[in-house]
């Protein structure tokens, strides 16, 4: 494995490994007229894995999700699933569930019967589909027509939907973006459990700390270009640059000599400039009494704002 970081700060992982991955993306660049909404990004997404795609409005991940769906075509470049195009692939979607947003369903159809005629095509019973319903906390929702649905109640379906057929992967746009704080946390137990059945999922979202429950890879875009893609441990461990937290009585000459700032109170200094020996030192240098020194890391927030706001 190799992390490098280049003149603009991208960090680039590369993982040695030998099977096909399940989604590869090579040099791809969409168009919308003359706006370059994707201008040449690579990633890859290895089976078994949960890998989150994270940016912010604009970004292009659904850009990047439509392409993958075999809705857009690529203005130049590749993306691949399974090693076919999904544009010219529609075999694909026995393997491939695809929650996108603004799920579309037959109005007058109610919850319970659709998923129970789903269930039996994919060859499933359809006590399978009442599971979901259970799981999702829709089962008041059941005997509801699409119609009168809610905007989270339909996404719950959707998602429903597409893990019954327990497909080899899930390519899904925001799935939680309608979800109550509760039905996100069954939605991300879901996840897991597919998981350990071996379903690959490729997850896109505004908020990096939303998938670090589930997520084992980070992919990080902005302004249609990858900024980051590592293990999420390793962007972590990575990109924090801790600093020291520092309680004393003279936080003013302290502050000044170890190059650092005063915040409420208390001296605060990065890591890179001084370890404690140095904060030891210039303490005994200005006659300044520690009482405590804390270590802080960058939160992934902080990590996620910095790589985006890096163009
Ligand atoms: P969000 O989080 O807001 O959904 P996103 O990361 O999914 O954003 P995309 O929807 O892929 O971003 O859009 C990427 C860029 O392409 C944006 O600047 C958007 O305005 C532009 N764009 C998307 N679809 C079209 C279109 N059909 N025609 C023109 N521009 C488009």
């Amino acid at each position: 494995m190799l992390i490098c970081v280049n003149g603009e700060s991208l960090i680039c992982v590369i993982t040695v490994n030998h099977n096909l991955p399940i989604i590869e993306v090579k040099n791809l660049k969409k168009n919308y007229g003359g706006f370059q909404a994707l201008k040449g990004i690579d990633f890859c997404v290895d089976e078994g894995k949960v890998v989150a795609l994270v940016g912010p409005n604009g970004a292009g991940k659904t850009t990047t999700l439509k392409i993958l769906s075999g809705f857009l075509r690529p203005s130049e470049g590749s993306a691949k699933i399974l090693g076919k195009d999904p544009w010219s692939s529609p075999e694909l979607k026995k393997e491939v569930a695809f929650i996108l947003d603004k799920p579309n369903f037959p109005p007058h159809v109610r919850v319970r019967e659709f998923l129970k005629e789903a269930a039996l095509m994919v060859g499933k019973n359809d006590g399978k589909a009442l599971d979901y319903i259970k799981l999702l906390g829709l089962d008041q929702y059941a005997d509801r027509a699409f119609a009168k649905l809610s905007a989270g109640n339909m996404q719950k379906f959707a998602i429903a939907l597409a893990l019954l057929r327990e497909p080899k992967l899930v390519v899904a746009d925001e799935p939680t973006s309608n979800l109550d704080p509760e039905a996100r946390a069954q939605f991300y137990d879901l996840v897991l459990g597919a998981k350990r059945k071996g379903t690959t999922f490729f997850i896109s979202s505004h908020v990096l700390t939303e998938l670090e429950k589930v997520a084992d890879d980070i992919i990080i875009m902005s302004d249609g270009q990858i900024r980051a893609k590592a293990p999420l441990n390793e962007l972590a461990s990575s990109m924090s640059s801790s600093s020291f937290r520092i309680t004393t009585d003279k936080p003013d000459a302290l502050a000044e000599l170890l190059g650092g700032t005063v915040l409420e109170g208390k001296v605060v200094v990065d890591e890179h400039k001084a370890d404690l020996s140095a904060i030891d030192g210039a303490a005994k240098k200005v006659g300044a009494r520690i009482v405590s020194v804390d270590r802080v890391g960058s939160s992934l927030d902080e990590i996620f704002k910095k790589l985006v706001d890096e163009k």
